[in-house]
């Protein structure tokens, strides 16, 4: 199915999906983006551990990595930049424990979390990822907001193992598409059940406001959807790692959830009464947050255009 007939399908399935879901948020949310877990992790670079097998590798500049291991060998979700891989691949063989990796999953397909997709293919592991992500990854994309190039991967370093809603490794963790399409349309989720830890890549953004793909299928109704989604893969108790900026908890999914809710409906009024990106950054729809999140300009264009992107196919 070519990129043009599969977002379709996916708008009509979104539109199902959404259904008002954003609609009933209300009032004013109260952010918990500080909360208790937070302070386990800090921006600084450098490796949490979050259990005796499990552990958050951070390199400077680099999005999150998350590495388990085991006597079988290691599995990663995303490996960080081409620029960072050799210093990646060293730093995950001296984790206690740690060894050849055997399994990558690439959250999404943008270069900050592919960047050791070849070598890593070339010895041997299994590269899994949703297969749009797949798709992104075989052919050239250019971000019309900043004219930003990139150029499709060669064939050794494209995932291997591609899927369409779910996996499960032989040890028991668990992987998901997450079609709400929030960063892109081939966003993935990874589950460790044993640890309760979820990892979400940039489905949900831990520190400032997100980038919205709206190229390869992002949408802020999306961010939305895949934020509620997400709310029930997890419990309490369970930690959640994206890819940029410390972990989450389920509150730290609710209260987003709230925000982004609210953002959701503003914009879509302004589309309705046929406002443009450059009026809804001027109508400050995101002004209470503003104070925590900061400047939010890029974010409120990308995500205005986003509604077009969704709501016009092709335009
Ligand atoms: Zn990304």
């Amino acid at each position: 199915m070519d990129h043009v007939s599969r977002r379709q399908t996916r708008r009509q399935m979104l539109k199902a999906a959404i259904g008002g879901a954003a609609g009933v948020v209300l009032g004013a949310p109260v952010l918990r983006l500080a909360g208790a877990q937070a302070q386990a992790v800090s921006d600084a670079a450098g490796t949490l551990k979050l259990n005796d097998d499990l552990f958050v590798v951070r390199l400077p500049g680099e999005a999150n990595v998350v590495a388990q291991t085991s006597a079988d060998g290691v599995v990663l979700v995303d490996g960080g930049s081409a620029a960072a891989s050799d210093a990646l691949i060293k730093a995950v063989g001296s984790l206690p424990g740690g060894g050849r990796v055997h399994t990558l999953f690439n959250t999404h397909w943008h270069p900050e979390q592919t960047g050791s997709n070849e070598r890593l293919a070339k010895a041997g592991a299994a590269i899994i990822a949703q297969e749009n992500t797949r798709l992104w990854l075989a052919t050239d994309v250019i971000w019309p907001w900043n004219g930003q190039r990139f150029k499709r991967l060669p064939k050794a370093a494209q995932p291997n193992k591609s899927f369409y809603t779910t996996g499960k490794l032989d040890s028991g963790v668990r992987y998901g598409y997450i079609p709400d399409a929030a960063h892109t349309d081939g966003d993935l989720y990874v589950y460790f059940p044993k640890q309760n830890v979820l990892v979400v890549g940039d489905a949900v953004s831990g520190q400032g406001w997100p980038v919205v793909d709206w190229v390869t299928g992002g949408w802020i109704g999306g961010i939305v959807g895949g934020l509620q989604r997400l709310q029930a893969l997890a419990n309490a108790e369970t930690r959640i790692v994206p890819a940029r900026g410390p972990m989450l908890g389920l509150a730290d999914l609710k209260s987003q959830y709230e925000m982004y809710g609210t953002i959701y409906d503003r914009l879509t009024q302004l589309l309705n009464r046929g406002r443009g990106p450059n009026e809804a950054v001027a109508a400050k729809p995101t002004k209470e947050f503003d104070a925590q999140m900061g400047n939010p300009d890029e974010f409120v264009r990308r995500a205005f255009e986003s509604l077009w992107a969704y709501l016009s196919p092709d335009a």
